[in-house]
């Protein structure tokens, strides 16, 4: 099992760094040395966000600061506009509903993305439009959305910009206080690298403002309390949180930071071409927009006369390579190969080789090679 190399949109592998760090002695997490963890891992995940303003650590997965970001700065019966393009968009639509917020669906075909003049449209056609959900990099089908450009739509409405980086930051461009981001929220298993369980969130003024005027209708989410026990010194969190995945984020992001952002960035974007063009050389379709296609995640069309479980379930036991399966109607019709995290050329070519061989062996191409020969251009 160990020899299992995941090539997953999250989790991501994980280095032996971090996981030694989550060896260390559990410590009490009401005392100094939990709380200088803590402020020093908060203070990296500013600096991953490229804010300068305070970020929080919530023990619980992606979903949970999606939940937190979303249900804390509105009331119920306030407006949301979500952009649902996927899976993660449909998610954020799901949640504000459960919190009886009112949504608005801003529908985006699947494999295509949002445009900024699409937000503006809505924007100008309804004044009652307290925020914006946008999912950054839609995981399910492998889409960067233009969230740069958005913000510059957004800085001119009084509408909260909410964003959903849980697959993008540290593996794409994300600057949450060039972008006006006002809310932005990120995982720990993706591009970060560290183990699943922790998830980060970030508020502008303007969003802890919002928040004043909200009556909390959530308890364990409440962002109010995670900013008072934040704000301490030594600083805590309302609840107990996950001691060793604090370690774990905090050793994570300590290697992200001696990499440094940009280039870490960068070699995220190196993979993606990479990819797609290895994948074009074996005759696979991207299911995404080429245009659009995301950094840290390719969909993949699966060749017709092959099946989704013989193909993805021998790449896996025969080679030792896990890819990820289509979401919701894409299941069994699209694949995904994450390349997200502690990924390079190493990781790629394994990858390759073995759906190269898997491909020719059932006469879907005649050259197996020709997706491994191509990274070797890529990374030439
Ligand atoms: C993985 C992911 C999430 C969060 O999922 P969890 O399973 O709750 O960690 C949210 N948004 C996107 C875009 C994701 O890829």
């Amino acid at each position: 099992m160990d020899d299992i190399l995941l090539m997953l949109p999250g989790p991501t592998t994980v280095h032996p760094r971090v996981l030694n760090a989550m060896s260390q002695a559990v410590v009490n997490h009401r005392s100094k040395r939990y709380g200088e963890i803590l402020t020093e891992t908060n203070e990296l995940m500013s600096k991953m966000f490229q804010t300068e303003n305070q970020s929080y650590l919530i023990t619980g997965s992606g979903t949970a600061v999606m939940e937190a970001g979303i249900s804390n700065v509105l009331n119920a019966g306030e407006k949301v506009l979500n952009v649902v393009g996927g899976k993660f968009g449909e998610r954020f639509k799901k949640i504000a509903d459960a919190h009886g917020i009112k949504t608005q669906e801003l529908a985006v075909e699947w494999g295509t993305a949002v445009t900024p003049e699409q937000i503006k449209e809505a924007l100008d056609a309804d004044e009652s439009i307290k925020a914006v959900s946008v999912v950054h990099n839609e995981t399910s089908t492998g889409v960067a959305a233009p969230i740069k450009e958005i913000g510059k739509v957004m800085k001119n409405y009084d509408a909260l910009y909410i964003v959903d980086t849980v697959s993008s930051l540290c593996g794409d461009e994300v600057d949450v206080d060039k972008y006006n981001i006002d809310v932005c929220v990120t995982g720990s298993q993706k591009c970060i690298a560290a183990p699943p369980g922790m998830a980060a969130i970030t508020y502008s003024d303007d969003a802890w403002a919002a928040c004043e005027n909200v009556d909390s209708h959530t308890f364990y989410l409440d962002m109010k309390a995670y900013r008072k026990s934040g704000n301490k010194d030594p600083a805590e969190t309302p609840y107990t949180p996950s001691v060793s995945l604090t370690y774990a984020m905090n050793e994570a992001l300590k290697m992200i930071d001696e990499e440094g952002l940009d280039k870490r960035v960068a070699r995220h974007h190196k993979a993606a071409n990479a990819t797609v063009a290895a994948a074009k050389a074996l005759g696979l379709e991207l299911f995404a927009d080429e245009k659009v296609s995301s950094a840290t995640v390719t969909a993949l069309k699966i060749p017709e006369g092959l099946t989704d479980s013989d193909f993805r379930g021998t790449i896996r036991d025969e080679f030792g390579v896990e890819l990820a399966g289509g979401q919701d109607h894409l299941k069994g019709n699209v694949f995904r190969i994450g390349h997200m995290g502690n990924i390079s050329y190493k990781e790629l070519f394994q990858t390759f080789a073995a759906m190269g061989i898997y491909l020719e062996r059932n006469g879907i191409v005649e050259d197996g090679a020709a997706g491994v020969s191509s990274l070797v251009k890529s990374y030439l």
